[in-house]
């Protein structure tokens, strides 16, 4: 599979140059391989309108340290990103109320999955080692070999051969049909029964955002909600999640506009009438899937980010994931060395594809804590419990969203650690509960005698 010389630059070809592709290709070159970027799109960087999913994306410090180790998390959040420290929740009657996400201090950053794209073509582009090749959508691909075909946008075929393929093609991968038909290769999809669709609250007229932009902005209506998102031109992504059913309903702008003055009157007078009928009738709702696959190597093949774990949005992490694939391998070849790709890739695949199953499954997870849960005392209450538990004891108590959002902790230990923190909380309940009836009895017992003495 590999050269025996160690000297010998690798050929690497990178299947899709969105958010993870670009940034494995900065990975890859400045390990100082010759790296082929094939993307299916023109280059993004030229288009006037970039088609596609999420306008804005939540960033946390996985990402974040996948961007520190190529030089390029100032550029992107210290230059770019927006600071959200605490989610704001709207009640029905328009009032609001913060859960902070974390300690003073922490902070999840929005960014514009465009300008993060970008930032990251350029950087790679700037390498002397990295080769773009656009409008190239991969057909088909020996996994064994190493070797690719491609349809350019002439719809002629392009024959290609790297030492290594890293399949960044996204939840619908075409690398990872490939390896679908061979054996061993475990895969599940599932597609929740949520669609989503993107409106947009505009900047107000004196150009400053119309809500607090300090805050990740919710709508929890039980089985549906709605969220927003500041971007950079102090507008708002909002995106509107529900079953298809309740979409469909939605026919005429009359309906439209029941169902916001029934669900999120407050939020009415923010996007604007005309606006909402307009944008919400513009586009289509999309669908959510999540992926599961084992494992994430085959021959020469490497599947990285939503080829590899494509998951829900509801933690804000499927980007946040897919950077840290990169780091994560990027730590493996330091370990093993590059040209010893039969070692690293199964040993990366053993480590990761547990952690990529883990947060697939709190992704899901969280898609009940925020349109539901976040309304509930019991919520609430275990939540401020976990605070004050955190603020006592930093490093023993680390509550969930915690350790998947500020640390780097593994996503599998993640939930062992919840698992464990949950039993603890119930045997607390159960201790306190049984010695406040204890205590009941004892008092009743010696009110009673104390009665029969007296008459
Ligand atoms: P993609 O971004 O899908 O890129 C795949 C690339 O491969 C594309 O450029 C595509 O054109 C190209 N490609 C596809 N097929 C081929 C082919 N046959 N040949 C060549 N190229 C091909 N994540 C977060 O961390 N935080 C968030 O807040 C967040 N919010 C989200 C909100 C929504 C509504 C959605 C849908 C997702 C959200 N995500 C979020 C998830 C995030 O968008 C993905 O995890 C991330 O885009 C994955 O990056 P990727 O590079 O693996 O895949």
């Amino acid at each position: 599979m590999t050269s025996q010389d160690p000297q010998k630059k690798l050929k690497i070809a990178v299947v899709g140059g969105g958010l993870v592709g670009s940034l494995q290709a900065c990975y890859m070159a400045k390990r100082g391989h010759q790296v082929e970027l094939y993307e299916l799109r023109d280059d993004i960087r030229l288009m006037e309108h970039v088609p596609g999913r999420s306008i804005n994306l939540a960033m946390s410090i996985r990402g974040r340290s996948a961007l520190r180790e190529v030089g390029l998390e100032d550029e992107i959040i210290k230059n770019h990103g927006l600071p959200m420290e605490a989610r704001m929740i709207h009640r029905l009657d328009g009032s609001t109320y913060q859960i902070p996400y974390g300690k003073k201090g922490q902070c999840i950053y929005s960014v514009g999955r465009r300008f993060v794209n970008e930032v990251l073509l350029n950087a790679a582009e700037k390498l002397p080692n990295v080769n773009f090749n656009f409008a190239h959508k991969l057909v088909n691909s020996d996994l064994d070999k190493g070797t690719m075909t491609f349809k350019n946008k002439h719809g002629e075929l392009v024959e290609s051969q790297a030492d290594l393929i890293l399949g960044t093609d996204g939840a619908y991968s075409a690398i990872r049909k490939q390896f679908m038909k061979r054996p061993r290769f475990n895969f599940s999809q599932e597609y929740i029964p949520c669609y989503y669709l993107e409106l947009c609250i505009p900047a107000t007229a004196s150009g400053n955002f119309a809500m607090n932009p300090k805050c990740l902005h919710i709508w929890p209506r039980g089985s549906f909600m709605m969220i927003a998102l500041p971007n950079q031109d102090a507008s708002w992504t909002v995106t509107l999640f529900m079953p298809h059913d309740k979409f469909e309903d939605l026919t005429t702008p009359e309906k439209l506009l029941a169902f916001f003055q029934t669900h999120y009157p407050d939020s009415i007078l923010l996007i604007g009438k005309e606006r909402l009928v307009k944008d919400f009738f513009a586009t289509k709702p999309s669908g959510l899937i999540s992926v599961k696959c084992y494992p994430h190597q085959s021959g020469k093949a490497l599947l990285l980010g939503d080829a590899a774990h494509a998951m829900v949005p509801f933690y804000g992490q499927g980007m946040n994931c897919g950077f840290e694939d990169c780091l994560v391998f990027n730590e493996f070849l330091n370990q093993f060395g590059d040209h010893n790709l039969e070692k690293v890739l199964p040993a990366y695949t053993e480590y990761r594809h547990v952690d990529a199953h883990a947060i697939c499954d709190l992704a899901l997870y969280n898609f009940i804590e925020m349109r539901d849960l976040v309304n509930r005392f019991s919520f609430l209450a275990r939540k401020r419990f976990d605070t004050t538990m955190h603020w006592l004891f930093p490093n023993w108590w680390v509550p969930l969203y915690t350790s998947v959002t500020f640390s780097r902790m593994r996503y599998h230990l993640c939930i062992e650690n919840k698992k464990w923190q949950d039993r603890v909380v119930r045997k607390l309940i159960w201790s306190t509960g049984t010695a406040a009836v204890a205590t009941a009895v004892v008092v009743v017992y010696n009110f009673r005698s104390y009665l029969q003495k007296l008459f």
